[in-house]
């Protein structure tokens, strides 16, 4: 038992161990094709933007830049004739969305850059992402800067003020979008203001991208642990099935030892009765112990056979040898001499009518199997045994069932029955005894046979073996 938990969980844990190895490769590979890809991509726009300031002498914000110039010449107007070198919240505000709109709606770059790629043949599906880092009005007159971005501002103030830790540092932002790719900063000194921005570029299915090109390795990570699981859950199972099978032929040894002690005690016993004087002289008692040694040799002979029997089966395929028989007389008969033989105390109730119908069966399997489902109904059964047979015909099949009131079998156990050497309730295992080979038995005779044999049964209730034979 704790051999088979420490297994269990050093399976367990070398799984784990796998995994999360496993795990760890896949993400250092991933973090690998995304700098690739980042860098393929960024690589790819150094090259567009050359070429379109080589063609065309723009970086493709000429136009935005125009307007921000003629907005940022207009506010310093504005600002001389209120005689004031600051502006308002609100106006400041104005000013700031004003120039991310005219950069974010003019600008000629992204265009460029997805016709670009199409050329190329690589993904032209992104998003472009302008951040502006710093904005300024300058008045050239007075030759200093009237307003600052609000981000660039506050950029300043965190730098200074790093008292006040609970603020989020600025670019905060920025790393939140961990998809985008960063592509050039633009800044310079223009009439009448002061800008300087960041281009970026972000694929939204840049994870499929990524996805797509180590399908192969993440693949075969799957592959490798969904292999290495099962292998081990096979090999467990059959570990498990193992030990159980040699647990089985443990109880079958002790069960056997047992079963073939009674005879032989019993011969032993009456050999010795046979030498005292006394019973030489009396015939009868002679004869009487001659009887009792003939019958438990046949006994002994039987089990022996059955052992036998049943190990032959092993090596070779079963021997049927059928005859066309009537089934009503078969089992009329069979039933008959339970009655006289080991079912003696037992009721017996039929309800089976097949009339005249002839089957093709082997006469003495066929005995053999309906005799251990009816000898069980007496043995596994703590009162007076009452057994009901009911037999049909359904679907070209022959149904013959035998329900008995006895101690019934659990679920678990109903699993197992008709396994080799099973025996239910080992712990009780000498109180009924047997070798846990009757119903194997009758399993393989039903199989034989082309049929089946199925139990269903309610543990203190009694329990229903079914036999279904082809016609
Ligand atoms: P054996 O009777 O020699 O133990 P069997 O193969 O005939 O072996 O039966 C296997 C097990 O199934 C038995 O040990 C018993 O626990 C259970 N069993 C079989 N028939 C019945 C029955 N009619 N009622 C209750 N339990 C049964």
């Amino acid at each position: 038992m704790h051999k088979r938990n420490a297994i269990l969980l050093l399976g367990i844990f070398s799984i784990i161990i796998l995994i999360a190895a496993q795990i760890i490769i896949i993400k250092g590979v991933w973090r690998q094709k995304d700098e690739m890809l980042n860098l393929r991509y960024r690589l790819f726009c150094q090259d567009a933007i050359e070429l379109l300031a080589r063609q065309w002498s723009t970086d493709g914000f000429d136009t935005a830049r125009m307007i921000i110039g003629s907005k940022s010449e207009m506010v310093l107007k504005m600002m001389a004739e209120k005689k004031t070198d600051t502006l308002s919240a609100e106006e400041r505000k104005d000013l700031f969305d004003y120039v991310s709109l005219a950069l974010n709606k003019e600008e000629d770059l992204s265009a460029f850059l997805s016709r670009y790629f199409e050329l190329r043949g690589i993904d032209k599906d992104f998003t472009s992402r302008i951040v502006i880092n710093r904005f300024e009005l300058v008045d050239y007159d007075r030759r200093i800067p009237v307003y600052m971005s609000e981000e660039f501002a506050s950029r300043m103030l965190a730098r200074s003020d790093t008292a006040r830790r609970n603020t989020p540092p600025p670019d905060m932002r920025r790393q939140a979008r961990s998809n985008e790719i960063m592509i050039k900063r633009f800044g310079n000194e223009y009439n009448f203001y002061r800008l300087d921005f960041e281009f970026g570029i972000d694929f939204s299915d840049k994870q499929k991208m990524i996805l797509r090109e180590i399908a192969t390795s993440l693949g075969l990570s799957l592959f490798s642990i969904i292999l290495v699981v099962s292998l081990f859950i096979v090999t467990y199972r059959n570990l498990m099935e193992e030990k159980r099978l040699s647990n089985l032929k443990t109880d079958f040894i002790n069960n056997m030892t047992h079963e073939l002690k009674t005879p032989l005690s019993t011969i032993t016993v009456a050999g010795r009765t046979l030498e005292m004087p006394i019973i030489r002289t009396n015939e009868e008692k002679i004869l009487e112990t001659a009887k009792m040694i003939g019958k438990q040799s046949v006994h002994l002979n039987q089990l022996i056979n059955m052992i036998l029997e049943i190990s032959m089966w092993e090596r070779t395929q079963f021997q049927l040898e059928k005859k066309r028989m009537r089934i009503q007389d078969l089992l009329n008969e069979i039933i008959f001499s339970f009655k006289s033989g080991g079912g003696k105390g037992a009721v017996i109730e039929c309800k089976y009518d097949f009339g005249d119908l002839e089957v093709d069966l082997d006469p003495i399997y066929f005995t053999t199997m309906i005799n251990n489902l009816l000898s069980n109904a007496v043995k596994y059964c703590d009162t007076d045994p009452v057994i009901e047979i009911e037999g049909f015909i359904r679907d070209n099949n022959i149904i013959i069932s035998i329900a008995d009131n006895g101690i019934g079998i659990s679920k678990n156990d109903q699993k197992r029955v008709f396994d080799k050497f099973y025996r239910a309730s080992s712990g009780n295992i000498h109180k009924y005894k047997g070798l846990g080979l009757g119903l194997y038995y009758v399993r393989k005779i039903a199989e034989a046979h082309e049929g089946d044999v199925t139990v269903s049964s309610k543990p203190g209730k009694g329990s229903i073996f079914t036999i279904t034979l082809p016609l």
